[in-house]
C-alpha cells in the first residue's frame, strides 16, 4: 500500500521562489513519483493569523490553486483541497488544544518570529498555528510531510502530540515524519543572511515576476567580495544561495555548475541565472493566466476535492469522538 503525504501553502500573497524549491516543485515530483497517496492543500485558516484584506483573499486563494495546477499538482493524481472547506480541521485542532502544553508552543520559534515581525497583531491564533497544523496532518494519517526548515519544529510537536494521545486513548493516529526538500532554506536575495520571503519583496523573486523584474532583482542580489563563483555558504552567502537556485531549477549538481562558470564574472553568471529562471517560469506564467481566467472551474475542483476530504477527515473525527465519549 501508498504512504499517505500531506502538505499545504497559505494563500497569503504570491508565491516566490522559495515556496517553489522549499515546497511547490517538490510537490510535483513526488507525486508524480506514484509511491504516494498526495493530499495538498491550501492552508487559509492559516493565513488568517496574518493582517489580511478579506476583499483579497478568495482571489488569493484561487491564485494558489491556479499556482498548484500551473506547477504541474493534477487533481486526478492527488486529493487537492481547501482546508476551510473542511470543517474537521478545525474540529479536531480544537481538541488537540487541550492536549498541547502552554509552555511548548511558547517555545516554537516560528511564533517568536511571526510575534516580532507584527507586533500590533499577535494573536491567539498565531500561538496555536501548530496545533491546527497537527490536525491538518494527522486527520489524514500522513506519515510523510514534505516541509521546509521552518516547519520541522511544529512536526516534531505534532509527533509529540501523537504519541500523547495514542498512549492515553489508544492508537488512532499516525506519527509524520519530515521529508525534507533539497532546498530547505532559500535565502533573500538583498540579505543572503535571511530567509527569502514575501514580505521582503526586493529580496524574493516571485514565480509571475515579468522577466524585466527577475533580471533586475538577480542583477540587484548581493554577491560576496571576491570573483570566485563558489558554493561556500559561509564566506560566500549571496553566490551560494544564487548557486542553489541555478542547481535546484536544473537539477544540476553545484561542483558542475562551478565548472561551467570558472574563471567567468559575477556579472555572467548572475545574466544566465536570469535568463535560466525567466525561461523555467514562462509556461507556468502563461498556464496559470489561463487557469485564472476561468475562475469557476478552480473553485469547482478546490470544491470536489474538499468533498471528498471532508469524507476521509469526518471518519477520523468519529473515531475521536467515540474514544472521547462524546456523543
Ligand atoms: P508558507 O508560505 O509558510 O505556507 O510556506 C509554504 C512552504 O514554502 C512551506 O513548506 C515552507 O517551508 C516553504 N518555504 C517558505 N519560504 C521558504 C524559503 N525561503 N526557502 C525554502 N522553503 C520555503
Amino acid at each position: 500500500m501508498k504512504s499517505n503525504l500531506l502538505s499545504g501553502i497559505q494563500p497569503s500573497g504570491r508565491l516566490h521562489l522559495g515556496n517553489y524549491l522549499g515546497a511547490l516543485k517538490n510537490f510535483v515530483e513526488l507525486q508524480n513519483s506514484g509511491q504516494y497517496n498526495c493530499h495538498f492543500f491550501v492552508a487559509d485558516l492559516h493565513s488568517l493569523t496574518e493582517d489580511f484584506e478579506p476583499a483579497q483573499k478568495k482571489q488569493q486563494i484561487l491564485d494558489l490553486i491556479a499556482s498548484f495546477l500551473a506547477a504541474g499538482l493534477d487533481p486526478k493524481k492527488s486529493l487537492i483541497f481547501v482546508q476551510s472547506q473542511v470543517p474537521a480541521h478545525s474540529q479536531l485542532a480544537v481538541i488537540l488544544n487541550n492536549f498541547t502544553p502552554f509552555g511548548e508552543l511558547s517555545r516554537m520559534t516560528q511564533f517568536k518570529d511571526k510575534a516580532e515581525a507584527q507586533k500590533e497583531n499577535i494573536n491567539v491564533g498565531l500561538f496555536t498555528y501548530p496545533v491546527l497544523m497537527a490536525a491538518d496532518v494527522i486527520l489524514y494519517d500522513a506519515q510523510f510531510v514534505p516541509v521546509g526548515e521552518d516547519q520541522f519544529q511544529h512536526l516534531e510537536l505534532t509527533r509529540t502530540l501523537v504519541r500523547k494521545f495514542n498512549s492515553k486513548f489508544g492508537a488512532i493516529f499516525i506519527e509524520p515524519q519530515p521529508l525534507q526538500t533539497k532546498v530547505t532554506r532559500l535565502m533573500s536575495l538583498t540579505d543572503p543572511e535571511k530567509k527569502m520571503s514575501k514580505s521582503d519583496s526586493a529580496g524574493c523573486l516571485f514565480l509571475d515576476d515579468e522577466s524585466e523584474t527577475i533580471a533586475g532583482k538577480i542583477e540587484a542580489a548581493v554577491t560576496d567580495s571576491g570573483k570566485e563563483i563558489k558554493f561556500d555558504p559561509e564566506l560566500k552567502p549571496g553566490i551560494s544561495n544564487l548557486l542553489t537556485i541555478y542547481s535546484g531549477l536544473t537539477g544540476r549538481e553545484i561542483p558542475e555548475i562551478e565548472k561551467e562558470f570558472e574563471g567567468k564574472s559575477y556579472v555572467r553568471f548572475k545574466k544566465a541565472l536570469a535568463k535560466l529562471i525567466t525561461k523555467h517560469f514562462a509556461p507556468f506564467r502563461r498556464k496559470k493566466a489561463r487557469l485564472l481566467a476561468k475562475p469557476e472551474k478552480l473553485e469547482k475542483i478546490a470544491l470536489r476535492g474538499s468533498k471528498l476530504a471532508n469524507k476521509i477527515a469526518n471518519e477520523k473525527i468519529k473515531v475521536v469522538k467515540e474514544r472521547f465519549g462524546l456523543l
